[in-house]
């Protein structure tokens, strides 16, 4: 053994030392171990001294118990579902914080007993939306879809969809397929450009359980086209469930094609199907609204236990319906203005700092969680390209966006308070 192989602290010894005693109880004792067998296989390659093995283990850990990392959405796009979809207000972040716990999610302390599980959440929902009679959530949107064919169409009954409508929400997962899961007959009618009222109108028969359109929320059809309407759907005598997707609850003036919950109601669908982690700014959730003995009927389907949501998830979403205005609609409602002044001001504190930094005008979507084709004004930071890479690898990672060979930062979906996130990592990455 080499006089530096000897020098090497034993593992329990390292892991005595009250730093990596306080890590341990931080982040747990078997990452902190690793961290601290890896370090000890450096002194004895030689790559570190042995005397520094303590100072590289706390310099290594991670500071969570996860390895899922903060990252700056700086893409352009408002809605990214790879990167997490809406960020959470604050309100609702400390709605998780406290609900973590020990909590009354199915309990009233005022009576002592078992209550309505987050009928508080569910509440606000319904609030929310002075059109619908009663609520109901579950775990995201394809799982209200699921939900309601299974109650309304599992036993071989048919849902009646326009062929425009043949939707694949992502990652190869298509509405049809899951609909047809269940058991349901999908009855497709129309073309894929065109759809008339009377097309729905010919197939309608005793077989039918719904009419289910649904919005495409990522893609657009344009040119010949023709689609039906939830009111005139609506007259056909048969449920009509609307999947609006991006979980607007009213409508929304800079997108006013993008359907929400309180007019589809009010035009007589049955029930509205949308995500919580979209456009309505929450954690991930099915929202499903409409006539109270349809939602009670979803309610206590032997499924909706499967598809349950969590305490969290209630916590969040309650806070994200009650409290302040969440992250993505403050986005949204941000004048370019104030974009430009933000991406002037950090492009001139990065050329300050010898960055060949300048700010551009740019576009920004909403992104797969809805309003396709329409384009908002935005303002970017633009790098040379290698910094794409390089800012992703950054202790605080920033995903941009590669356009005409330069690396954009877009500013559209970042919150402000990450700008001196930004300016640091760029520095860091330069
Ligand atoms: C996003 C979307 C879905 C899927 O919603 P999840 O909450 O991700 O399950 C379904 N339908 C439409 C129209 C959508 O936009």
């Amino acid at each position: 053994m080499t006089d530096a192989r000897r020098q090497i602290p034993r593992t329990d010894m390292l892991l005595a030392d009250p730093r990596l005693v306080a890590a341990a109880e931080r982040i747990g004792y078997q990452l902190v171990k690793t961290a601290v067998a890896a370090a000890q296989q450096a002194a004895r390659d030689g790559t570190i001294a042995p005397e520094s093995i303590v100072d590289t283990v706390v310099r290594s850990l991670p500071e969570r118990a996860t390895s899922l990392r903060p990252v700056v959405n700086a893409t352009g796009i408002l809605v990214h579902t790879n990167l997490g979809r809406a960020p959470l207000s604050s309100a609702a972040i400390e709605a998780i914080v406290g609900a973590a716990g020990v909590t009354d999610v199915e309990f009233d302390l005022g009576a002592g007993q078992r209550a309505r599980r987050g009928r508080s959440a569910v509440e606000a929902l319904a609030d929310a939306v002075p059109t619908a009679e009663a609520a109901h959530v579950v775990n995201n949107n394809a799982a209200a879809l699921l939900l309601v064919a299974l109650a309304l169409a599992g036993d071989g009954r048919e849902i009646v969809i326009s062929r425009g409508e043949l939707v694949e929400i992502g990652d190869g997962f298509r509405i049809p397929e899951l609909l047809a899961s269940t058991g349901a007959v999908l009855r497709e009618v129309g073309a894929t450009n065109r759809t008339r009222l009377a097309d729905y109108a010919d197939v309608i028969g005793e077989n039918t359980a719904f009419i289910l359109k649904v919005h495409p929320s990522n893609f657009i059809v344009s040119g010949f086209t023709r689609e039906v309407g939830v009111r005139e759907l609506a007259g056909l005598g048969v449920p009509v469930v609307a999947d609006i997707g991006s979980g607007l609850l009213k409508p929304h003036p800079l997108l006013p094609d993008e359907p929400d919950a309180t007019t589809s109601l009010a035009e007589g669908a049955t029930l509205v199907t949308a995500s919580g982690d979209k456009l309505l700014g929450g954690p991930q959730a099915g929202l499903m609204l409409g006539k109270t003995e349809l939602v009670e009927r979803l309610r206590r389907h032997p499924a909706a236990r499967a598809l349950r949501v969590d305490k969290l998830t209630l916590a969040a979403l309650e806070a994200t319906l009650r409290g302040p205005l969440p992250p993505v609609r403050a986005m949204l409602a941000t004048p370019t203005r104030d974009l430009l002044a933000r991406a002037e001001k950090i492009a001139a504190e990065l050329r300050n700092a010898g960055i060949a930094a300048t700010s551009v005008e740019s576009e920004a979507a909403v992104g797969g969680g809805g309003a396709p084709g329409v384009r908002l004004p935005s303002a970017a930071v633009s790098l040379p390209p290698e910094y794409a890479a390089k800012l992703r690898k950054t202790s605080r990672p920033i995903v941009g966006r590669t356009e005409r060979n330069q690396c954009l930062l877009d500013l559209f979906a970042v919150d402000p308070e990450q700008d001196a996130d930004l300016v640091r990592a760029v520095r860091e990455a330069g």
